[in-house]
């Protein structure tokens, strides 16, 4: 389960088909779609 802030909702939801991608400047982050309104959303992986 990965939560992220969505940014159409103004709140936090768990991502809906998340998945670990690796971003250009080689940072992890998940990525996945909110399941109330189907925005992409992004979770950085801090740590
Ligand atoms: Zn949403």
């Amino acid at each position: 389960m990965t939560e992220a802030y969505c940014v159409k909702c103004k709140s936090k939801r768990t991502m809906s088909n998340a998945a670990k991608v690796t971003m250009k400047n080689g940072r992890k982050a998940m990525k996945g779609t909110c399941p109330t309104c189907s925005t992409g959303m992004y979770r950085i992986l801090g740590n």
